[in-house]
């Protein structure tokens, strides 16, 4: 029997020790709890359709998704969706983009609140108030960038991208990036 047909069935023996149905003595199921034995057979046939559990190898590592979540949304600080940029500046911008997410995964937070809104009363998980980001990185890779103008007497060659590559994607590079679907040559 699987654990989440059980869970439907109220049943939370073989649930993991450290989940609210075993851990709070105050908890309610959220579930309809089912009885009805077709009804049992219908959800055991969904459930073991799904990919993970015909595949559960691929999840046993997983726990939650918080961290991958946390780095898309620093990346989107550097490269906007919206935006299509060539080879070079979004290379660039996922390395500042990881950089900076390095850096200041993890941080401690100041203070914690927990707030409940009237339009969402089961969503009760507090939020924290983050000590301010760091940007060392910055003054680390101004740092290399005059070690290496130093080293050479001089700047440095700009880097150049390659002519094959250009023509291939058709895109300029630059801050205001350009619309992909123009293929006018
Ligand atoms: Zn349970």
């Amino acid at each position: 029997m699987s654990l989440p047909l059980l869970s439907f069935q109220n049943r939370h023996d073989k649930c993991h020790q450290e989940s609210r149905c075993r851990s709070d003595p105050r908890y309610r199921p959220s579930r309809v709890i089912i009885t009805d034995s077709v009804a049992v057979e219908m959800l055991r046939k969904f459930i073991t359709q799904q990919d993970i559990y015909r595949h559960a190898e691929d999840y046993v590592l997983c726990k939650d998704t918080l961290y991958v979540e946390s780095f898309n949304n620093a990346c989107l600080q550097y490269v906007d969706k919206r935006i299509v940029f060539g080879t070079m500046n979004y290379t660039t911008r996922m390395g500042l983009a990881i950089l900076d997410w390095n850096e200041n995964v993890d941080r401690e937070a100041t203070s914690v609140y927990s707030r409940q809104t009237v339009a969402n009363p089961r969503q009760r998980a507090g939020s924290k108030n983050l000590k301010a980001k760091t940007y060392r990185f910055v003054q680390e890779i101004q740092k290399c960038f005059l070690d290496t103008v130093r080293s050479r007497n001089g700047l440095p060659e700009p880097p150049r991208r390659h002519p094959a590559q250009e023509d291939d994607e058709n895109i300029r590079d630059s801050d205001s990036g350009t619309d992909c679907s123009s293929d006018e040559d």
